[in-house]
């Protein structure tokens, strides 16, 4: 019999199964295959980094992990289970799919973080307050609480979404492309409060280069799965010339991804 062990909240996780796993998947959206073919596990405590050029489904899979849409074939596993419903992933779309005109404040946003565990239309308590408050200490942005979340800086806003997956008790964060826009200091920033608060993250982006540098993993995709693993041996040249073909342009130890952030 199958041994199941129930977490605080949320789904029960099969205990020792890896974080994600996909078998076989593909995911289509009419006649476009987004997905093909992907089989693969991730596994907990990691750090994961998934590249690839425009289009190559990196949002698709994020989706996928999130239990937002599921496969047309294959098999997916999320700490053992289905992904649907679990409370323990906190999901940061691409910027272009946030509303920043609604009109919330930065401690609401954090506060939504725990609406799974305060449950539709009950008011939180002083507990979820506390924790919103502890949350937002965590990403040094106390001062930034009253604040629309429109009104911040793009670096600002990742670091609010990372408290609202803090109240949130989150085991997982997955962010789809946190980086882009963003300048230097506040990408620092940004890895500095993630290495302080430890959570399994993965994280789409477009620079190859921090790929290399700040992750544990690097998952190479373009529809299929070109590679996983340490950086080093994943974007090798011939590993990018697949995934990348026509806008990849290589310079000594300097990789160039002719791709736009903003697709
Ligand atoms: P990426 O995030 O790597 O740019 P996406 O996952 O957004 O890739 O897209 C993968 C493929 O699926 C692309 O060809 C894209 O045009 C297509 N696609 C994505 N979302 C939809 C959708 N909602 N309807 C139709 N096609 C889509
Ligand atoms: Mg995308």
């Amino acid at each position: 019999m199958e041994r199941l062990q129930k977490p605080a909240y949320g789904i029960p996780h099969t205990p020792e199964a890896p974080l994600f796993h996909a078998e076989n998947v593909t995911v289509r959206y009419g006649d476009t295959v987004a997905l093909h073919d992907l089989t693969f596990t991730l596994h907990q405590g990691e750090q994961i980094a998934v590249v690839g050029p425009n289009g190559a489904g990196k949002s698709t899979l994020f989706k996928l992990i999130a239990g937002e849409i599921r496969p047309n074939s294959g098999k997916v596993t999320l700490y053992g289970t289905d992904p649907n419903d679990h409370l323990c992933i906190a999901y940061v779309p691409q910027r272009k799919n946030i509303d920043w005109s609604f009109p919330v404040s930065v401690r609401d946003v954090v506060m939504m973080g725990r609406i799974g565990r305060i449950g539709l239309f009950r008011w939180p308590r002083r507990h979820d307050r506390d924790i919103v408050q502890a949350s937002l200490e965590r990403v040094n942005a106390t001062h930034l609480a009253d604040k629309q979340i429109g009104e911040l800086s793009g670096g600002q806003q990742q670091r609010i979404f990372i408290a609202r997956a803090l109240a949130q008790e989150a085991e997982l964060l997955l962010m789809d492309e946190p980086l882009a826009g963003l300048d230097i200091p506040s990408q620092e920033q940004f890895f500095t409060i993630l290495d302080d608060v430890g959570i399994s993250t993965i994280v789409a982006t477009h620079d190859l280069n921090l790929a290399a540098q700040r992750f544990d993993q690097v998952l190479l995709l373009n529809t299929e799965l070109i590679a996983l693993g340490d950086a080093a041996r994943v974007l090798s040249a011939e590993n990018l010339t697949n995934a990348y073909s026509s806008h990849l342009h290589t310079r000594d130890d300097i990789i160039i991804a002719d791709t736009c952030c903003n697709h």
